[in-house]
This record gives structure tokens, sequence and C-alpha cells, in this order.
């Protein structure tokens, strides 16, 4: 019994909060995602039922669709998650495949009629006639078999990451749902914000960290956690039997961070600063908790609202840049969205700014505004005299399967990213650019952005016409020199 002592002294230390809570406020009747599931380490598949109480806004449909994201890590899949540089680092022991089988559906309670669609059999469509302003309950089961692969959804290492693993309803825009792809590039995910419950079940001596408040039980072989977030665009959870989790407060929010010993405590120090001065800069912190964990990753970090997945590969100054840029997030993606197959740039370029600011208001981690832009200028430079006369090159416009590699695509919605915002400061001034970022924040938290969006605040807070110098960076027009 000596485990479930430990775990249960870790879960006093580590789990102490259910209270809901939100910065950004939300509608009465919010689509909620309830979900029970149950992993099983031997066959490493999670087996789940999932009721949704679907809000539809404001559009008329015969059907429902939801982005069934698993799918692309089975055999033969046609966009694999895994870009093809990638592949020698992410898988441990050999080409592993997942997948999801959707067993049943439900409507109110009732069986319903359901196929499987999409650009890549990724796609669940549920037939069911919806008015507008109407909602439905819908009740799914289904099997997620977790691959050995050091990737969003994944198993490598003694941790289980859990990233866009379960059905998510797709975004009804301009009279169609949106259905893209699992691309390689990027973040090809794009979803409105929603309530959440989460019932996992784990072997007992797991820790689980997740997008939300949590309680833990242990019951005998298994512990369940439950999870409640509120008002959130996606839910994830990164557990493992070997995690430690070294758990602070700043300014209200609860902060966990897992991994070793070492990693959690340096880890949770960098993750509070972060915290603190984007809290400061942009707005309070959406959230109650935010918590991050240390995971066999191919890239650098990946961000869920509340949970972000740092790269076990990630040391010394990679370590700091990555918890700050994916802290960062929590305010561009997580709780302000955006259009992340189209419009990688407006999260990814800001978040990598927000880095920028990061260093220079906390001066004790030596670095400095005008080195780090002096280095993106330089490395952009570098890659367009290389590969500037490819197509489309210099425009930050293209969705992600229009760039040819996951390089070119970094370089855009990153690199790019950053010195237009960099740029935007210097015409602005640092106040009033700093000030059109609350008001983008407090506008658009819990909502979707788009750019056109984010110039209009930019225009109302400066005064100035902004609208030609920001598409010229979009569109490639401006040259980086
Ligand atoms: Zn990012």
């Amino acid at each position: 019994m000596k485990k479930a002592i430990v775990l249960s002294v870790v879960i006093m230390i580590c789990l102490t909060s259910v209270m809901m809570y939100t910065a950004c406020g939300k509608a009465e009747d919010n689509t909620k995602y309830t979900i029970k599931a149950v992993y099983d380490e031997a066959s490493r598949t999670l087996s789940a039922d999932m009721i949704v109480h679907y809000v539809n806004d404001n559009y008329e449909t015969d059907g429902v669709y939801f982005h069934l994201y698993p799918a692309a890590y089975r055999e033969g899949a046609r966009f694999s998650p895994i870009a093809e540089s990638d592949v020698d680092t992410a898988y441990p022991s050999g080409i592993s495949y997942g997948g999801i089988t959707v067993e049943s559906v439900t409507v109110n309670g009732e069986s319903a009629e359901w196929e499987i669609g999409g650009e890549d059999e990724d796609v669940l469509i549920v037939n069911t006639a919806l008015k507008s302003g109407g909602s439905a309950d819908i009740g799914m089961t289904f099997v997620v078999t977790v691959p050995e692969v050091r990737h969003r959804l994944g198993y490598a290492d003694g941790v289980l990451n859990l990233g866009n693993w379960y059905p998510i309803a797709a975004v009804y825009e301009n009279g169609a749902f949106r259905c893209d792809p699992y691309y390689s590039n990027g973040d090809p995910f794009y979803s409105e914000c929603a309530d959440y419950e989460v019932e996992l079940t784990l072997p007992s001596g797991w820790e689980a960290a997740g997008s939300g408040s949590v309680s833990a039980a242990l019951n005998g072989e298994t512990v369940t956690y439950d999870f409640s977030a509120s008002d959130v665009r996606d839910f994830a959870v990164c557990a493992s039997p070997g995690f430690t989790c070294a758990e602070g407060e700043q300014d209200g929010v609860k902060v966990r961070f897992y991994g070793t010993k070492a990693q959690a405590e340096t880890g949770l120090a960098i993750a509070k600063d972060a915290i603190r001065t984007f809290s400061e800069l942009f707005g309070a912190y959406p959230y109650e908790t935010f918590s991050a964990a240390v995971t066999p990753f191919t890239e650098g970090g990946m961000e869920y609202p509340a949970l972000v997945y740092i790269s076990s590969d990630m040391t010394g100054s990679l370590f700091t840049d990555t918890i700050v840029h994916e802290t960062a997030h929590q305010w561009w993606y997580a709780a302000v969205g955006n259009d992340q197959i189209n419009d990688a740039w407006m999260d990814e370029g800001l978040a990598e700014y927000s880095a920028t600011l990061f260093y220079e208001n906390n001066s004790s981690y030596g670095i400095l505004t005008e080195d780090r832009i002096a280095d993106a200028m330089q490395s952009f430079v570098l890659f367009s005299e290389i590969y500037g006369d490819a197509e489309g090159f210099g425009r930050m416009d293209r969705a992600l399967g229009e760039y040819s590699t996951a390089t070119e695509y970094a370089f855009h919605a990153y690199v790019k990213g950053e010195l237009m915002f960099d740029s935007l400061r210097h015409l602005m001034g640092k106040d009033v650019f700093v000030k059109a970022l609350q008001a983008y924040y407090k506008q658009y938290c819990g909502k979707i952005a788009t750019p056109a969006a984010l110039i209009s605040v930019f225009e109302d807070v400066s005064g100035l016409e902004l609208e030609s110098f920001i598409q010229s960076w979009i569109s490639g027009e401006a040259a980086v020199k």
C-alpha cells in the first residue's frame, strides 16, 4: 500500500481545488462535453462514453460534424500528424499506429444515424436536424488506440499524452462545417469554447495533468481524476506514473509543473514568472489553474487550454523559452482564439513576441529584446536567401497545407510573425502597443478573432491607419531586410 499512500500525499499537495472559474465570461447555455474514459495500459486503449450538450448558435443544419483527430494516427491515413522530417525521432520503437473507433451514437437518448466522412475519414457526421438556436444531447461511445509515438496523442517513455483525443465539434462558418484534416505543419485545430467535465480512470500511482480543476479518487487498482473546465476550446491530459509535481500560486492561479523533481521545481518558477508577467501586460490569466508537463514530444512544446506540454528534449534556455512561449498561448490561442489553419501567425507570432516582452520585463533572464529581434531578422533573411524564390514565399496568409515544409511554415508564422509585431510596436510606441494587446484580449477572450478584428482593435486604440501596413506583412509585400 506504499504507492497508494505516496499518491494520496501527492494528491493533497497537487490537487486542492475544484472551483469553476473563468475570466472571459460565457454564454448562459454553453456547449458542454461530459466524458467518462478508462485507460487500459496493457492494450493502450482508452474506452470512453461522451455526451455533448451541443448548442447551435445561429444556423440550420441536417447534421453535426465532429473532428476525429486520432484517425490521423491510423495506418494508411492520408494526412499523418508526423512530419516526414520527424519520423526518425518521433517513434521510440519503430512506426506505431493508433486510431479511433466510434461504436455508437445517440441524439437525446435515442439511437442516431451517423457516418464517417471528411477528406481522410476523419470526421464523424451525426445526421440530426438542428434548428437555429436549438440544442441536442449527442452521445457517443468510442475507443481510442494510443500509438507509441512522441506526439500530441501518444505513449512514450512512461508518459501518456492525450491531446486531440476525443471527437470535438467542428466550427460552423460561412454556411458549412470546417473539416480541415490533420496537417503535419503547425497546429491544425480550430474550435470554439465549451465546458468540460472529464472523468479519466488510470492505473493507480499515475499522476495526471489536465486542462482544468481536478480532484482524484483512488479505487484500489485504479485512480479516477475528475476534471472540470469552463469556457475552454479544447481539453487535454498528460499522465505518468513517473511525474513529480511542484505546485505554487501566482495571482490567484494554481500553477502546477510535472516532470522530474528538478524539472518541476525549475519549471514552476519560470511558469509563475510568465503568468505574472503576461497577466500584468495583457490582463488576468483566464483560468483557475495552469499546468505544464515535461513529456516526450517531437516539437518544443504544445499548448492546450490551461495545460501545456514541454518536450523532454528541451534543456537550458530552450526549456525556459518553451515554457514562456507556451504560457503566452494561454492568452493567444486559448483565450483569444483564431483560425489556426489559415491564420497561424496570429497566435504563433504573438506568442513569440510575448516571449520577447517577457524577457524585456524580466531582465534576470539575461535576454535582450534587440538581440532576439536581430536573431529573428538575421535568420529570416538567411532563410529567404535560400528559399525566397519558392512560390508564395513571404505570404503569412497561406493555409497550413500550402507550406511546402514545416520549416517554411515556422519561419512565416513564428519568425516573420514576431518581426511584424515588433515593427508594429515601434510604429505605435510600446505603451500604445501594449494597450492594444490588452484591448484585443478583453474584446476577444473566449471568442475567435480574425485578422480584420486584430487590425480594427489596433487601429481603434492607436488612432493610426494600420490596415495597409499589416496587410503588407501578411501578403508578403513587405520584405524583411
Ligand atoms: Zn506556439
